[in-house]
């Protein structure tokens, strides 16, 4: 059993888009990520990325393009000397009650079950209160809340407040240094 650590995609690994990533033009990837991404691949734990991805739902982009924009994500993460273990998306809508569309923990646990991964000594850093308690959820021995994409609003919210306390982050470098043991 490996552990892991789980990165949310829009607003920890790429900008957010408030109508959506639709196409690889879409694509912004975060300034100090590409860097983190590399020093991470000499640690002993797999990098798996879970995202939501209603659009698919909502009928904005295809499940194949939104398949290939995750494909072409961990290229340029790996031509930059980084590595993805694996991606896990819920390409469903809010009504649709799904298990894997975070908050709930579907997607980690495919993903744990693809990877054979140890949760409890798993990592998750998120930008939203839906990641958090997707780690909660899931029984992730830890996890963190950073202030890109969403994460500055999110970290004002009452209802993150409110949840047991957890570290936060300026962005995903200072996460991961302050987290792995
Ligand atoms: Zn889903």
């Amino acid at each position: 059993m490996y552990p892991a650590v789980f990165l949310d995609r829009d607003g920890v690994i790429i900008k957010n888009r408030p109508t959506y990533v639709r196409t690889w033009d879409d694509v912004e990837i975060l300034p100090d990520v590409l860097p983190a991404l590399t020093r991470m691949t000499t640690r002993p734990y797999k990098i798996v990325i879970i995202t939501n991805q209603s659009a698919v739902a909502r009928g904005l982009i295809s499940l194949r393009a939104a398949e290939k924009i995750n494909q072409r994500l961990t290229d340029a993460i790996k031509k930059a000397g980084g590595r993805i273990d694996g991606i896990f998306m819920c390409p469903h809508k809010p009504d649709d009650n799904c298990e894997c569309r975070k908050p709930r923990p579907g997607l980690i646990f495919q993903a744990a079950d693809t990877l054979t991964l140890d949760l409890k000594r798993s990592i998750l850093i998120g930008d939203a209160l839906t990641d958090l308690q997707a780690g909660l959820n899931a029984g992730v021995g830890k996890i963190a809340l950073v202030l890109t994409g969403r994460g500055l609003q999110q970290a004002q919210s009452l209802e993150v407040q409110q949840m047991k306390p957890f570290p936060v982050f300026d962005n995903l470098t200072q996460a991961l240094d302050a987290l792995y043991e």
